[in-house]
């Protein structure tokens, strides 16, 4: 037994294993061990090997800015750091014209833009010492109404983000008036337009990826309760949108946290259809204070596990990049 460990080791050093390869358990925080067989090289070394496989990046990130999250650059960056993050992406929320779409405490205000970039600047520059990519990206409004969209669109259009996240927050006034103004209150009715209006955002071009994609089920919208199956078909309809137009959909593991059922998003029956669809997905925690930064990981990898995606994408200056879902071994 004792010359297994080293010839396990010499083994992993020249060995990566696509993620669906892998089972058994996990453990620790944002950080996934596996223990995998690896054909080849097991029977080489007759023995499994004990990897590691990190989420090294996380791209839904929140600032002060918003009004309601915490942490300043030099705390982020640290909680980054412990974690194990070499890539993050802030993402707070875009400045909308009004305040139906939520005050200072949702979003910041068009003229305090300077200060966000300042923010992420700060951070990036700190990131560096400790070799952690910073990038800017923004969580932008999915809305039905394109007369409200002019603001937004000139920032998207003037700002040098690297990614763009679509939300559909329903929760906000300004979609319940939408659908007040059009008689539209039974669940069924609502669920069907949130779906189809994600569906005109994928193929509006305007962002890289659909956050939190199921958050209809929570904040308390809908009146009862949310089963995808009785949708399938228009969110079906949003997936393929998603397909067709190139955006990715997000794994956002906040819907685990939100005190409504212990789901990430997307739910798994959706995330099935995405994944036959040939939806791409990006990964966020959504977080609003250093501390939470990668929370609920292990959610994000047992989803991806599940269904055999072994790569996931990010965003740098709006171009999709790759990156292989895969396990290295554990030093
Ligand atoms: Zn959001
Ligand atoms: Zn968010």
């Amino acid at each position: 037994m004792a010359s297994r460990r080293p010839k396990a080791r010499r083994c992993a050093d020249s060995v990566t294993v696509p993620l669906a390869f892998a089972f058994a358990g996990d453990r620790g925080e944002g950080v996934l061990f596996r223990t995998v067989a690896v054909t080849a090289e097991a029977d080489r070394c007759g023995t499994f090997l004990c990897f590691t496989m990190e989420f090294d990046f996380d791209t839904h990130i929140h600032t002060p800015l918003c009004g309601h999250a915490l942490g300043e650059p030099e705390g982020i960056i640290e909680a980054a750091d412990e974690r194990g993050l070499r890539m993050i992406t802030f993402t707070c929320h875009i400045p909308m014209p009004d305040d139906s779409f939520g005050g200072r405490g949702i979003r910041m205000r068009r003229e305090e833009l300077p200060v966000y970039r300042r923010f992420v600047g700060e951070a990036k520059r700190l990131g560096e010492a400790r070799g952690i990519e910073v990038r800017y990206g923004i969580e932008a409004e999915i809305f039905p109404d394109e007369g409200v969209m002019a603001q937004m669109d000139e920032i998207l259009k003037a700002e040098p983000f690297d990614f763009v996240l679509g939300s559909l927050h329903h929760q906000l006034p300004a979609y319940h008036t939408w659908l007040r103004e059009r008689g539209l209150v039974t669940d069924a009715e609502v669920i069907r337009h949130y779906f189809r209006h994600l569906e005109a955002g994928m193929h509006s071009g305007r962002y890289d990826s659909v956050a939190h994609p199921d958050l209809i089920r929570l904040y308390g919208t809908l009146a009862g309760p949310f089963d995808p199956a009785d949708y399938e078909e228009v969110i079906r309809g949003a997936l393929r949108a998603a397909a067709e137009s190139g955006s990715c959909w997000e794994i956002n593991t906040s819907g685990k946290f939100k005190g409504q059922g212990p789901h990430i998003h997307p739910l798994p029956e959706i995330f099935a259809w995405a994944v036959e669809e040939g939806v791409a997905f990006t990964l966020g925690s959504d977080t609003h204070a250093p501390e939470m930064l990668a929370q609920g990981f292990d959610d994000a990898r047992r989803l991806l596990d599940n269904h055999g995606v072994a790569s996931l994408r990010t965003f740098l200056k709006r171009e999709p990049e790759e990156r292989p879902v895969t396990a290295r071994a554990a030093s």
